[in-house]
């Protein structure tokens, strides 16, 4: 049995109860048995098994009071995954559905995205099962306060750093970090996703929704294409799915879907720049629902109960492009194959691990450019990162510096993962690129420390 095999056994046996989290190891390892070959040393060293165990996964209780008096208790997680290439980087996710095995799966994929990034950032995730969705503000914020109350002893510039994901945006983070500077007493880069005014890094929140569609540009751009004049469909309405809304539009995309875990809209005259302010408006500060889209543009359609995908296999939508930015596991198999039917090009994942492992299989034979989550989204954490550099240095670049920084990294992740897959023998596998380029630099740091 080789190792690559014998590490999935052990971890469907041991982590039998955590499917994601099994989920992500199985696409991860498969893709890396090319290098158990080359390298045996790794073999030895037993370095496919010490990566998939987590350096160390704190949970702790976190009690707050709401605005009736009522007491709730939820359950909070910090994974730190891996700090072999720097400090243990990654969001925080607010939302029902978080536990331990969707915890562990963001934090083993962002070890590699990390490294992707070329920035020195080691990998970890962690956050609550806790829906910020109809709390008021005075809720979310006593909610912060908890949560960082535990979280603060585990943290530290140079040991941990959280930023946003899911349910955790602006408001969060600066409810979180007020709250740890008052109990640590320094004002430092602890958290990332900051506010401009107390640390944050212009272009932070568009990051990871441009960042997608840069390397989604790139990936065309290396086949001949571009992006002029592409259908986009886009699931999601948050963070990542409105600025891959706006960054298609600077690039002459039409975008035509928005989505949320209620329902799917189909703008079939595009969604402009006015439209995207609606929703942003909407989405940030009404808080309302993606359905309401059609009290102001009622030529729009709204299909209940649907996602994005469902929608474009169930009324033959034609699509060039298509960007899945809103969870894990929304493109299954037969999502995958009507995309195939709708004519689609390019699937590159702002969300994280959004397509199962059939739908990835369907993509790579039927020649669809693939631009897995942990290179196609890592714009988000290179920005942090970036922010991380400007609190050290305690300067603010320019919107400009940082977007021709993001830039250059999508360039440099894309074309590591596309000669990483050439280089493998598989040409156009960005899936097999990122990830054997991601490891390969995490696991070289791993044998330098020795057996530990
Ligand atoms: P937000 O909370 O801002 O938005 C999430 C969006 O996805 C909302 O529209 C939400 O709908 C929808 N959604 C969430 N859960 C589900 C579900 N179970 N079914 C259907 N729709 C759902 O989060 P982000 O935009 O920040 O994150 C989106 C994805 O991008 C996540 O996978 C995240 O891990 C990933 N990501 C985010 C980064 C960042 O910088 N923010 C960086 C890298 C990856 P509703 O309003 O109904 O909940």
């Amino acid at each position: 049995m080789s190792m690559i095999d014998e590490v999935i056994a052990k971890v469907r046996e041991k982590d039998k109860d955590q499917p994601e989290f099994i989920q992500a190891v199985t696409e991860v390892l498969e893709t890396l048995r090319p290098t158990e070959e080359k390298y045996p040393e790794l073999v030895k060293a037993r370095i496919y098994e010490r990566i998939v165990e987590p350096d160390r996964v704190v949970m702790f209780r976190v009690t707050w009071e709401d605005d009736n008096g009522e007491i709730h208790v939820n359950r909070g997680y910090r994974v730190q995954y891996n700090n072999a290439i720097g400090p243990y980087k990654g969001g925080l996710r607010f939302h029902p559905t978080v536990n331990l095995s969707v915890i562990k799966f963001l934090g083993f994929e962002q070890i590699f995205k990390n490294a992707l990034t070329t920035l020195p950032m080691g990998g970890g995730k962690g956050g609550a099962d806790f829906d910020p969705k109809g709390k008021s503000d005075r809720e979310v914020m006593r909610f912060c306060y908890a949560f960082m109350s535990e979280l603060f002893r585990h943290i530290g510039p140079d040991t941990d750093v959280p930023a946003g994901d899911i349910g955790v945006g602006a408001r969060e983070i600066g409810y979180m970090y007020g709250y740890y500077k008052k109990i640590v007493n320094e004002h430092t880069g602890v958290l990332t996703g900051k506010g401009l005014d107390y640390g944050g890094s212009l272009i932070r929140p568009e990051a990871t929704g441009y960042g997608v569609v840069y390397f989604t540009a790139n990936m065309l751009g290396s086949h001949g294409k571009d992006m002029a004049g592409k259908v986009v469909a886009i699931s999601g309405s948050g963070n990542v799915a409105q600025y891959a809304v706006e960054k298609s539009l600077h690039m002459g995309a039409k975008p035509i879907t928005m989505s949320d875990s209620n329902g799917t809209i189909v703008d079939e005259e595009g969604i402009t720049a006015e439209k995207l302010q609606y929703v942003m408006w909407l989405k940030n500060v009404k808080r309302g629902r993606i359905a309401e889209y059609l009290d102001k543009y009622p030529n729009a359609k709204y299909y209940a109960g649907k996602s994005v995908w469902d929608v474009i296999r169930d009324e033959n939508l034609k699509i060039d492009i298509a960007l899945p930015c809103a969870t894990q596991n929304e493109i299954h198999k037969d999502h995958a194959e009507a995309l195939v039917k709708a004519g689609v090009i390019a699937v590159a994942e702002g969300a994280n691990m959004p397509s199962d492992l059939e739908a990835i299989k369907v993509y790579l034979e039927n020649g669809i450019l693939y631009g897995p989550a942990k290179a196609a989204n890592a714009g988000g954490v290179a920005t942090s990162g970036l922010e991380m550099t400007q609190n050290s240095m305690r300067l603010q670049w320019t919107r400009e510096e940082v977007d021709a920084k993001l830039q250059q990294i999508m360039k440099n992740i894309h074309d590591t993962a596309y000669k990483t897959a050439m280089e493998f023998g598989q040409p156009d596998n960005y899936l097999l690129g990122a990830n054997i380029a991601g490891f390969m630099k995490v696991a070289r740091a791993m044998l330098a420390y020795g057996v530990m």
